[in-house]
């Protein structure tokens, strides 16, 4: 098990949960994009997509779901470990053909099945194989955090521009109706102004050889890998862009935390004064959005898992049946690819939150400080 799964029922109900889900909610455009118009016009020319890095993510979460995308399907691989591919070929019918390492990887744009590439490995190889697969033909999809620094991320941007490929970031709680419903509670307004967001996310890591506590390879510790769901959802539910931050760090353990940080917390204020208020570690697990607005308050605990989110508004409890956040993430970006339009997690928006993580390592270098964004 992963550290964000919760349970496994979301498959059961994933047909309820899109005609009633939907329908009862007023859920806003991903979920109408992909789950209640109908595409299947557009069956015959499903874009192939190749997942690049077979690790827990791809192993466990994408190609599972890659199983139940309407408009998607998992086309071909990229791994460095050989014993990997015969493996996977036979699991997901993989062709030889669409099997690559990194090192043939370029060969790629010569492939006419594979017209999206999935970037899954340790953060600091995110720029470079998304840069490899713009300038190979391929759209992209890259995983969070974008890259590890604003520069890499800009270059990936320019990149896909260039190359004339879309880039689309894995922000797969944008497709969570729980997460829709928060973010518009801004949008709609139906409890008046949002006036303060509250979130953290954090889990306690084990194995302390892994890339995720090695800089060279993860960038930073808590905040790079789960931080970010809390400045996304700061983000999205604010519906403004934070312009200062402070942030304080804390370690129970320099060993094993040397190289990157354990526990971080930090306050973002938003152009109209307001501010949010978050905690990230690897040290212990919480797992929570309270988005307050003037009349009422939305809570979602957990917020950022897989499935199994929980959650009320108003003092009302959430109860959607959610579709599979990865099914639907990459069923609306194959759309995007397919109808020529941009995807609401664009590489814009992993920029901005790249932004918000080097202000937060900013403040921490200075003491503390009060950084601008
Ligand atoms: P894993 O460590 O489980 O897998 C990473 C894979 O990358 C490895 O299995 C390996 O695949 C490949 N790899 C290539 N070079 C290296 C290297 N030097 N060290 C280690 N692995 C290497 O990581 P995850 O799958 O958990 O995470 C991958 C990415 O996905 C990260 O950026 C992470 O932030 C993101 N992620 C996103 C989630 C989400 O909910 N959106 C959830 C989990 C992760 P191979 O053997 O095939 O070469």
């Amino acid at each position: 098990m992963t550290h964000f799964g919760t349970n496994d029922h979301s498959r059961r109900n994933f047909i309820k949960n899109s005609a009633i889900g939907i329908a009862g909610m007023g859920i806003a455009a991903p979920f109408t994009s992909v789950l209640a118009v109908d595409k299947t016009s557009l069956q015959t020319k499903k874009p192939g997509i190749a997942l690049v890095g077979l690790g827990s993510y791809s192993t466990n979460q994408l190609a599972p779901a890659l199983l139940e995308t309407k408009h998607c399907y998992l086309a071909g691989i990229v791994t460095g470990t050989k014993e990997k591919e015969k493996v996977w070929a036979e699991k997901y019918n993989i062709p030889a053909k669409n099997i690559y390492n990194y090192d043939n990887f370029e060969s790629i744009a010569s492939n006419d099945d594979i017209a999206i590439i999935y970037v899954v490995l340790p953060n600091s190889m995110h720029a470079e194989f998304t840069i490899k697969a713009a300038k190979a033909g391929k759209h992209v999809i890259c995983e969070k955090p974008m890259a590890v620094s604003v520069k890499e991320c800009n270059d990936m941007i320019k990149a896909c521009k260039d190359n004339n490929v879309k880039l689309s970031i894995g922000y797969r709680l944008q497709f969570s109706p729980y997460h829709e419903k928060m973010i518009n509670l801004n949008k709609e307004r139906p409890f008046g102004k949002v006036t303060y967001v509250s979130s953290q996310f954090g889990f306690k890591i084990g194995d302390p050889t892994q890339w995720r506590l090695k800089k060279d390879l993860a960038g930073g510790g808590a905040l790079m890998d789960v931080g970010i769901y809390c400045v996304q959802a700061a983000r999205y539910t604010y519906g403004q862009e934070p312009v200062a931050l402070t942030a304080q760090e804390f370690k129970t353990d320099r060993k094993k935390f040397k190289e990157v940080d354990e526990t971080i917390t930090w306050q973002m204020e938003f152009p109209d004064g307001s501010v949010s208020n978050h905690t990230t570690s690897y040290s212990f697990g919480t797992n929570h959005l309270i988005v307050s607005t003037e009349k009422a308050r939305g809570i979602l605990m957990p917020a950022y898992s897989y499935d199994g989110l929980k959650g009320s508004l108003n003092n009302e409890i959430l109860d959607f049946d959610a579709p599979n956040q990865q099914a639907v993430q990459m069923d609306n970006f194959a759309l995007n690819v397919l109808e020529n339009t941009e995807s609401i997690i664009s590489g814009e928006e992993g920029l901005k939150d790249m932004k918000v993580l080097e202000a937060v390592y900013k403040s921490l270098a200075s003491g503390n400080k009060r950084v601008n964004i």
